[in-house]
């Protein structure tokens, strides 16, 4: 089931995505599935962000490659950081890119997106799924030279508009086997990889973090990029495809 957020004449709405057509629902899909019995076509609708987060969460050196390229070494536990729920944009809206004053090299990160269902704290690793709603496509935008440069990641990773997310919430998903997670830049593929490549997993990831916070529902985990993260300017379209779970498009512009 893929779980949309829609804009109908200016109301949003949760929808369920049937082919050409959207199922609103009467309430948020992490209190049930429940239609309002209206159903309007695609054409008529504006996709949003498929979350509305309480918190993000998001995981650096998770993949070998990419921590290669940053010139880190693996970390032995999880590095978290946060970027703001304010930094959230939709499929099709547009990265702004930081005054050249502040940053002149932002980069992209294709990124498996977690969605917390009912979520929890200290949920077992066996349990993780149950609490997870469904899975979607994220870009953690990140401006290199400040994440490098400043003692923390908060401001290279937290700029407005850097977490576009979308297109919506696959809820029917196997991460068995892996899923083939890809990012394209005006058509030309930069990143091409497999969430298999993943050193801490989704089970454990979301086990984890329960440890510290208690997850609600809605709440984002980022699960890290791969490889291949180049940078972006003025004009780019960027494209992350997960098999299985969907492509999320966004723009990006100069401030
Ligand atoms: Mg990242």
């Amino acid at each position: 089931m893929r779980i949309v957020r829609v804009d109908v004449s200016n109301e949003i709405h949760w929808g369920v995505l049937r082919d050409d057509t959207v199922e609103l629902l009467s309430v948020p899909p992490f209190e049930g599935i429940v239609s309002s019995g209206r159903t309007v076509p695609v054409s008529e609708t504006r996709f949003l962000a498929p979350v509305v987060p309480q918190k993000i969460i998001c995981l650096g050196r998770n993949y070998g490659e990419h921590v290669a390229e940053m010139g880190y070494v693996p970390a032995d536990s999880p590095a978290l950081f946060m970027k703001p729920p304010g930094s959230v944009i939709g499929p099709d809206e547009l990265v702004v890119l930081p005054p050249t004053w502040l940053s002149t090299h932002v980069e992209h990160e294709a990124e498996l997106g977690i969605v917390i269902g009912r979520g929890g704290r200290f949920i077992e690793e066996a349990d993780a799924l149950e609490a997870v709603l469904g899975f979607t496509c994220a870009d953690d935008v990140s401006a290199r030279d400040l994440q490098k440069s400043d003692p923390h990641p908060t401001r290279g990773k937290g700029f407005d508009t850097f977490c576009p997310v979308g297109p919506w919430i696959e809820t029917d998903v196997s991460l068995d086997g892996g899923l083939g997670i890809r990012c394209r830049v005006n058509g030309v593929l930069r990143q091409d990889a497999s969430t298999a490549q993943m050193i801490f997993n989704v089970p454990f990831l979301v086990s984890y973090i329960s440890q510290y916070t208690t997850l609600v529902p809605g709440d984002l985990i980022l699960t890290g990029s791969p490889g291949g993260t180049l940078p972006l300017g003025d004009g780019d379209v960027v494209e992350i495809e997960i098999e299985g779970v969907g492509l999320l498009r966004h723009g990006v512009r100069d401030a």
